[in-house]
């Protein structure tokens, strides 16, 4: 089912809960994840959005959903309780989302992360993450902490102005 977009400050503002392990294969979750491919896959032809999280539906839990192209075929990829383990480089990204429309940050980036997830399966995966798509999952991963980029970004040129 596509659902509506949180557009509401206060709401982004919000700290999404871990998903306990034992609950990822429950009903609940398994709707919101379906839920969230739906309104993803709507957007992602209107606005060519890449990824969403769980707290942009309204729904508080730690789970991102990203869609990836490889070639002409599309796959969602599930990310439950995604947590940056390290992080090197640094890199400027142009980012956009589905909750902010029309609105572009320039934000501070880690290149490669190595990142810990449980996938839809419920199965804990840790791995290195290089390329675009470290930029999409700390975008997502900040949702996760009630961190938009408008926020991310007032407090990176913060951050710059005290160096
Ligand atoms: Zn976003």
């Amino acid at each position: 089912m596509i659902r509506d977009i949180t557009y509401s400050d206060t709401d982004l503002s919000r700290k999404s809960e871990d998903v306990i392990p034992e609950d990822i294969n429950s009903p609940k979750v398994e709707s919101i994840i379906n839920d969230m491919i739906d309104t993803l896959e709507h957007y992602s032809v209107q606005l060519n959005a890449i990824g969403i999280s769980a707290c942009q539906i309204g729904e508080y839990k730690k789970i991102i959903v990203i869609c990836r192209r490889i070639g002409f075929r599309r796959t969602n990829q599930v990310f439950i309780n995604l947590k940056i383990l390290e992080q090197y480089g640094e890199i400027n990204s142009e980012e956009g989302c589905i909750s902010l429309p029309n609105r572009f940050y320039v934000i501070k980036r880690p290149k490669t992360i190595k990142v810990g997830y449980y996938n839809r399966q419920g199965k804990y995966i840790e791995e290195e993450i290089r390329g675009k798509l470290v930029q999409i999952l700390c975008h997502e991963a900040d949702h996760g902490d009630g961190i938009t980029i408008k926020r991310r970004c007032i407090q990176q040129l913060r951050e710059d102005e005290e160096r």
